[in-house]
Order: C-alpha cells, then structure tokens, then sequence
C-alpha cells in the first residue's frame, strides 16, 4: 500500500449517507491506528448528482473517482426520480461508473454469521459455516450485446431482442479474477453456464477449461445454471467460489445472498481496473431513510473488501470482519436483524460499536 491513497466516497440517496457515515468511521480509526495516509473525497451521484448537477453521474464526480485508488458508494435511487427520463435516472450513474473504470469484475461474498445463523429462511444445519463467493462478469454478456430492441412488425405484431455475446478474452480474463481469488480460498470454483443449449456459453466452458490449465492447484466443475440454482438451495456449501456470466451472476449472487438472511448484511467489489469500486448489495431504502435504523454493517464490511482487493491489505479485511462478528455475538443487531432477546441499535450506535472495537483490536 502507497503512503497516500485517494479514496472517493459517494453517498449517493436515501440511507446511502448514513451507511457512509459509518463507514466513514471505519476509515478514519484504520487511518489512525496504522498510520496511514487516506485522503477521503466525497462528492454526489445519482438523485444528489442529479440534483446538485442535472445528471446522475456529474462529470466532477466520475473524474475524482477516476482519479482516485478506490470508490465507495451507498445507494442511488428513489421515487422522486422514477418518472426522470431513462438517461437522467439515478441508478444510470452505476452503470456509468462500472463502464468508465472498467470494472469487469463484480465479487459477491455471501458469508453467514454463525450469530446470525437463524435468519435465514433456510434450516440452520443446511447454511451454518456458508461462505460462498460469487464472480460475475459485468460488462459483457446479454446485458450488454446488440442488436437489442423491440421492433414492430409489418403485420403490427412486436419482437424483442437481446443478444448473448461473449468473446474469448472476455471470458478469460473473468476465469483468471475467479481462480486468483480461488486460490487464496478453499480452491474450487464452479464455473456456471448454459452450454447444453446456448452456444454462447459453450464457448465459455471451453475458454474457462482452456484457463484453468494454468492453475492446476484449483478443482474446477461445471454446472447448468439450472442446477446451481436449485443446488444453491439443496446444498449450498458444496460451493466456495462461482464464476458466471453477467445474467447468471446478477441472478445467481441475489439468491446466494439471500441465504443468509439479511440484505444489509452483504457487501461488494467491482474491480478490473486501476481502481476497484465497493458497496452494499441493498438499495437506497427509502422507505426507512433518516430514521437511524439501516444497518450499516454492509457497507462497513464492503471498506474491508476495499483494502483487501485495492490495498492488498488482507489483515485489516480480516479484522474489519472479526469485529463485526464479535459485535453480532455480543447480540446487538439494527432492526433488519434483530430477534428476540437481543439488543437493538441504530445506524449511528452500530457504527460507534464496530469503530471502538476496531480501535482496541487494531
Ligand atoms: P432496497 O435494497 O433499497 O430495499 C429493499 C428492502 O430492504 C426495503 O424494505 C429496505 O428498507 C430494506 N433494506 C435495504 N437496505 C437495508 C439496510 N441497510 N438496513 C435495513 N434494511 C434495509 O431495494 P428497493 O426498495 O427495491 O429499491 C429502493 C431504491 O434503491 C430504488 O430506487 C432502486 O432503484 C435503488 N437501488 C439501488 C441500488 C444501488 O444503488 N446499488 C441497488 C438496488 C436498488
């Protein structure tokens, strides 16, 4: 890690600014207690972007990002901007952002707490100990392909049309992000497609089969995506790392993280770029904004994945973890997690819990 790092937070809308502010914290104590030099920016996107500015992306805002070694953002998005025109609407500075800074690669751990064990909707001895991370591919595939459109029809009838495409070093560079990560794990990736039916993807087994040749230490396994969605109820521990395409990833990383239970518990990473962008899977959750009751462990456990796969610095990840772990056991939970006899808190007490152990255990 450099003596000084840029690092950009972006609120964004909704309870985007009270989950940084938490994170904010978190920062601020690793700077402290490890003397390190970390210069935060923060600046506005999406609704706030578009207010501030007229766009959900302002041009300041992308080019501090693009200038700085790490981008963490809250959450975009809110019904005072649902009926803005497609190009103006918050979540546009997302797509936006992953697209300037090149990040093809989108990690999504989905990791349960023992604490938090039984809220998940699934049986506790079916999910204690999950640790599954998912590796999608975010800037190609269906999402991205043309032609696509829908086009009427001489007889007035209409077609729509998406279009799959992969190219061989789309692909090879996302299998190499997936086994990089594999080998610093439990080894195994299962590399999730289609290619019984889409030639697309039977491209994909074979650039993926081809890369791993040069990893002879992981074990890799190929599955329908059919099956691993229904094995990701079935067993879901049969898998540590899952590589996939953009849709099946999109898919695929929502239903692993949702067996753990709680949206505001899960963090993540884009990376591909020269500078790595990370946030919360959950949204800008209007429907509880400003009340200091979203759960800022999400965004708390994304700082640790940014000094983890920005700063390589794998020690304060694991210690940004621990603590979060030690929190849960002493049984305080925000209102998304709370369950019988344990102690509720808000946002800002969550923050101050996690903050004060991190400063005692750093
Ligand atoms: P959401 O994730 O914002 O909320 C879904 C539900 O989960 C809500 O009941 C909310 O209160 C709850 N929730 C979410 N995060 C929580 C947290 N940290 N603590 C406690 N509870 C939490 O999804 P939504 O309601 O579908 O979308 C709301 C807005 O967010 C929309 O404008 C949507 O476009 C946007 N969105 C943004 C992102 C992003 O910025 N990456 C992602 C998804 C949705």
């Amino acid at each position: 890690m450099s003596d000084a790092v840029n690092i950009t937070l972006l609120p964004g809308d909704g309870i985007g600014p009270e989950v940084i502010r938490e994170a904010r914290k978190i920062i601020q104590v690793v700077e402290s207690k490890l003397d390190l030099k970390l210069n935060l920016k923060e600046m506005p996107v999406g609704g706030a972007g578009y207010e501030a500015t007229g766009k959900p992306l302002p041009e300041e805002t992308l080019q501090a990002a693009q200038a700085s070694h790490a981008v963490l953002l809250g959450a975009v998005g809110g019904p005072q901007w649902e009926n803005l025109d497609f190009s103006l609407r918050p979540e546009r500075a997302l797509l936006g952002l992953r697209s300037s800074l090149g990040l093809f690669a989108n990690l999504r751990p989905a990791k349960i707490f023992q604490a938090l064990s039984d809220a998940s909707t699934l049986k506790p001895e079916v999910v204690a100990g999950l640790d599954i991370l998912v590796v999608r591919e975010l800037t190609g595939g269906i999402y991205f392909g043309e032609p696509r459109g829908v086009e009427t029809l001489p007889d007035g009838s209409r077609r729509g049309v998406n279009t799959l495409v992969y190219t061989d070093s789309e692909i090879e560079r996302i299998a190499r992000v997936a086994f990089d990560v594999a080998l610093k794990r439990n080894k195994s990736v299962f590399s999730i497609d289609k290619a019984n039916v889409l030639e697309c993807t039977g491209l994909w087994r074979e650039v993926v089969t081809e890369t791993h040749k040069e990893y002879s230490d992981i074990n890799l396994n190929h599955m329908y995506v059919d099956n691993c969605a229904m094995q990701l109820v079935r067993n879901p521990r049969q898998f540590d790392v899952i590589l996939t395409t953009n849709m099946f990833g999109d898919i695929l990383s929502d239903q692993a993280s949702m067996l753990t239970g709680s949206i505001g518990m899960l963090p993540s990473a884009s990376i591909g770029g020269k500078t790595g962008m990370y946030e919360p899977i959950h949204g800008s959750a209007p429907d509880i904004a400003g009340q200091d009751i979203a759960n800022p462990l999400a965004t708390i456990l994304s700082v640790g994945m940014m000094f983890k796969y920005s700063f390589d610095r794998e020690d304060i990840h694991d210690a940004i973890e621990q603590v979060v772990e030690s929190v849960l056991d002493q049984g305080y939970r925000t209102k998304d997690i709370l369950s019988h006899g344990k102690k509720a808190v808000g946002c800002v007490e969550m923050g101050d819990l996690v903050s004060e152990e991190l400063e005692s255990k750093l």
